[in-house]
């Protein structure tokens, strides 16, 4: 129970600093969920022809909408089904995935979650994948670790 708590608060702080970091921004691609189901229902509802507008043909050129089991993903729009899917992400599914590749990682550093990060997923940025790393207990554990070794061989 007490565990619970504690991951729940986590995932509560990081999702605030990840919004603190992307409400500056004026392009960015990090939606809340309501964002995200609100772009994924204009790409999959053809408009008439009359309500065509731009903004519709901006969506479709860059996105794509990929039925998986009995959820609907947005992606990265593909020239051919070759290419590799490569999934937006909303904010609020940001941390446990964030969390999930930086556990399978061994708690790997920022540049292999960046690599690993890349292969499937389109907008978790650098900061995003940073910001769990700074929160991350046992990585703030072993710093403290390797403090202490690197404190102890100096002496
Ligand atoms: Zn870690």
């Amino acid at each position: 129970m007490a565990q619970t708590q504690m991951s729940l608060n986590q995932e509560q702080t990081y999702t605030q600093k990840l919004l603190q970091i992307i409400e500056g921004k004026l392009k960015c691609n990090i939606w809340n969920r309501e964002k995200y189901d609100e772009i994924l229902e204009l790409i999959v509802t053809e408009p008439q022809k009359s309500d065509k507008t731009s903004s519709y043909y901006y969506l479709v050129r860059k996105y794509e909408v990929l039925q998986c089991g009995d959820v609907k993903k947005i992606v990265k729009k593909r020239n051919s089904s070759d290419e590799d899917v490569k999934y937006y992400v909303c904010l609020e599914d940001m941390y446990s995935i964030v969390q999930k590749i930086h556990i399978s990682i061994g708690h790997g550093g920022r540049d292999i979650m960046v690599k690993v990060t890349n292969r499937k997923y389109v907008n978790i940025s650098n900061k995003a994948l940073e910001l769990y790393k700074e929160l991350c207990e046992e990585c703030q554990l072993k710093n403290v670790e390797l403090l202490v070794k690197a404190l102890l061989l100096n002496l």
